[in-house]
């Protein structure tokens, strides 16, 4: 299995959260930069010619904040140059304030089958304060235009003033509206942004209050039909994001576009984060790569490792030693034994337990440390 990324860096304001590229001040930039993303599909398309690419993600910044023209025809440019099954799964994601009916047409159009939305919060204030764009008003108009189609809906948790009740209130009006899938990640306050000044300042929840939401949270997705497939995703049966699953189970994938990361023939690389220096590379016909690292056959084997434990499949035993000649069970004894009360096996494959997948971040470091 095989991933396309494409990022599309611009949006009408900056969320003061926000530590990803994207430019509020460049839209008018828009059109030539989505003409180099073609440009740089195109350059790739030999190296990627005995590929086939199941799944296509449109994110961002905002992608549904530029010409939906664009999109249909970045959608077209990818079945041009590349190999993207008939079948694929296509997202695009999209915030609520900038989308209309006329743009889910031509998206339809054009063969996208799954939508993200930045909902975050049902609380207006706690939407203000994230700096967004949008209320919940525009998120229920969002949802209506999107009924019966695949779409999940985003939900942050560890708000400044948010309440277990307010995370409920998202969770069932995200449902309540029709989200097949929700992803509920905690707010991370990166230094630089705005909001580290609030986290500096004590004002943002601590992590015993996270953890708290986040139960509360799992438990409340659980009763309305969601079933929680990796620490932070959610999905009704059969929704699940095939593209993120591909990442998960450290399947290949390729990505355009300023800070868009990729990961073929175990060598990871990134593009710039400088959208003049993106432009500069792609209009001079070359690849705007600024990192590149070959993945040894040990840092295989952690990655997989790594990325399986944050799933509730956990790791494929046999698969992992089709993959690495080893036998996981054998190799990691010592591991297992120590870290038996949060670990398990589960017919053919080793997981966290359900009740410490949120804290799996600190059981996988322990777990390979041993
Ligand atoms: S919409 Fe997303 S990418 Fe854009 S500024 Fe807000 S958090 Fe950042």
């Amino acid at each position: 299995m095989a991933g396309i990324y494409v990022h599309i860096p611009f949006c009408k304001s900056k969320c003061r959260y926000c530590d990803f590229a994207s430019f509020p001040d460049k839209i008018t930039f828009a059109e030539s930069y989505m003409a180099c993303v073609y440009r740089e599909m195109s350059l790739r398309k030999d190296d990627l010619k005995d590929y086939s690419f199941d799944t296509l993600y449109i994110g961002g910044g905002t992608p549904s904040v530029v010409d939906e023209s664009y999109i249909a025809m970045l959608v077209a440019a990818a079945r041009k140059n590349f190999n993207l099954k008939k079948d694929a799964e296509i997202t695009i994601e999209i915030n609520p304030g900038t989308i209309s009916a006329g743009k889910i047409d031509l998206y339809e159009k054009c063969g996208i089958n799954r939508y993200s939305v930045g909902l975050q919060s049902a609380i207006d204030g706690q939407l203000r304060e994230l700096g967004r764009i949008h209320t919940l008003n525009d998120f229920v108009t969002c949802a209506k235009l999107l009924k019966d189609k695949n779409f999940n809906a985003d939900v942050m948790i560890g708000l400044k003033d948010q309440t277990v009740d307010d995370v409920i209130k998202t969770i069932e009006v995200a449902s309540a509206f029709g989200a097949s899938h929700i992803s509920m990640y905690a707010l991370t306050p990166e230094d630089g942004t705005p909001i580290y000044t609030d986290y500096l300042n004590g004002e943002l929840p601590d992590s015993d209050e996270v953890a708290e939401m986040y139960e509360a949270g799992v438990k409340k997705l659980k009763e309305l039909g969601f079933n929680r497939y990796e620490v932070s995703n959610f999905a009704k049966k059969g929704r699940e994001s095939r593209h993120n699953l591909n990442y998960w189970r450290r399947g290949e994938y390729i990505g355009f576009g300023v800070s868009a990361s990729s990961c073929i023939n175990n060598i990871r690389f990134t593009n710039t984060f400088d959208l003049d220096e993106y432009f500069k590379c792609i209009l001079s016909g070359h690849l705007a790569v600024i990192d590149r690292e070959d993945v040894d056959a040990e840092g295989q084997k952690e990655e997989f490792i790594m990325l399986a434990l944050r799933t509730s499949e956990g790791i494929p035993l046999l698969k992992y030693k089709s993959l690495f000649g080893t036998d996981f069970a054998e190799e990691f004894a010592p591991a297992i034994a120590k870290m038996r009360e949060y670990v398990e096996f589960l017919g053919d494959s080793f997981r966290i337990k359900d009740e410490y997948l949120f804290v799996q971040n600190s059981i996988i470091i322990e777990f390979l440390s041993i």
